[in-house]
């Protein structure tokens, strides 16, 4: 008999999904025991059901397993994670929290809903409280939590450190995203190969509206935003995994080059005191290689969950400037919400 703590998956078989797949396979805490997707893929076998893109095989037992409907029945465990297409997620998230259950989702559908917490652990655990301010929560522990966009992740990350020893006026962030990010089988090949494409829905608000949440402050029943301004450029690029952002920031007090790459590589936080077993030992790895960070070198550094950042230099418009890499599927999506799924259950709100 296992020890562990049952979870599902919502959207099990997609991009997000597979990731899930691959980081709970062997989890110390958790064990997959419910998988669901869309009515395509429900009732089928898993290894029938989804596409597995990745290059770790698909586990056996999850090759065996059934995919359900994406509605609560009996076989549902108390945890789920939530790997949706934002439309999807708006519908069915809620009867999940509805029916009791944890939801941790990657979804935009309620990031910024005043009551949802939006957490990266290393930043802003604290806000996981605002969970008790759930309708759900006050009526039968169900509830809701969610992880950043995958572009927001990486960004927010080096911001943290540099907001609380310095304080952070304004952003100034071009992003240059992979391929993943827009899900499988996502953006054509016609449109992308050898080429760059200058838009991708909704990205930009998500990016200023989250980051701002992310390095705000709880009060009793909401989080007062963080006050700074953030211009955001978002394009997709040719590259498979991988999110890079070229950085430039205003800081409130001043700030020397060494001060700042201290505060990056010195930056630890509450997963990795509580030693979770997804956090890295580094969150934020300075690389001094004048060409780096890169998304085939650096993505997968603290299995792909540390944000790699570079060529810090001074900015002629602002004060400092500078390049972060996270993994767009595991930093910035389903290693996210493990992460937050361990959190939570280290403030002890699986019960
Ligand atoms: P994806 O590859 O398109 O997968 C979508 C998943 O949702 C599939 O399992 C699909 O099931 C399921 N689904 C779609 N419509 C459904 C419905 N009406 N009812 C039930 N299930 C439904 O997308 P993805 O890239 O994994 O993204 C999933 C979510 O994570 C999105 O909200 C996305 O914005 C977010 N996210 C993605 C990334 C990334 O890097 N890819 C990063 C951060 C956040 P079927 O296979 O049966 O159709």
């Amino acid at each position: 008999m296992t020890t562990k703590i049952p979870v599902g998956i919502l959207g099990a078989t997609g991009t997000v999904g597979q990731r899930f797949i691959q980081l709970l396979d062997e989890h110390p805490w958790f064990e997959i025991t419910w998988l669901a997707a869309s009515d395509r893929s429900a009732g089928k076998l898993y290894a029938e059901a989804a596409k597995w893109n990745l290059a770790t095989p698909v586990p056996p037992k999850i090759a065996a397993m059934k995919v359900s409907a994406a509605a609560p029945d009996k076989s549902t465990p108390r945890l789920v994670f939530a790997a949706l297409d934002a439309a999807a997620a708006q519908q069915i998230e809620p009867a999940f929290a509805e029916a009791g259950h944890a939801v941790v989702s990657n979804s935009s559908a309620f990031r910024m809903a005043e009551d949802v917490p939006l957490i990266i652990p290393e930043v802003n655990g604290d806000h996981a409280p605002l969970i008790k301010t759930q309708s759900w929560y006050k009526k039968n522990g169900g509830f809701m939590v969610t992880n950043p966009n995958c572009s927001a992740i990486g960004l927010v990350l080096a911001l943290a450190p540099l907001h609380r020893r310095f304080g952070i006026d304004k952003i100034f962030v071009a992003t240059m995203q992979a391929i993943s990010g827009a899900g499988y089988p996502g953006v054509p090949s016609m449109d992308i190969l050898g080429n760059v494409i200058p838009y991708i829905a909704k990205e930009e608000d998500k990016m200023e509206a989250e980051t701002r949440k992310l390095l705000g402050s709880l009060n009793s029943s909401s989080v007062i935003p963080a006050d700074l301004v953030l211009s955001a450029h978002c394009n997709r690029v040719a590259v498979e995994d991988g999110h890079t952002e070229s950085v430039s920031l205003k800081l409130r007090s001043p700030a020397q080059a060494d001060e700042i790459i201290a505060a990056w590589n010195e930056f630890r936080c509450l997963p990795q005191k509580l030693k979770l077993p997804t956090a890295p030992e580094q969150p934020i790895i300075y690389e001094t290689a004048p060409d780096r960070p890169q998304p085939r070198l650096d993505r997968d550094r603290g299995k792909g969950m540390s944000a790699v950042v570079g060529r810090l230099r001074p900015c002629n418009i602002f004060d400092w400037k500078f390049t972060v890499l996270s993994h767009n599927t595991i930093r910035g999506a389903a290693g996210a919400a493990v992460l937050n799924g361990e959190l939570l259950k280290a403030q002890g709100y699986l019960g």
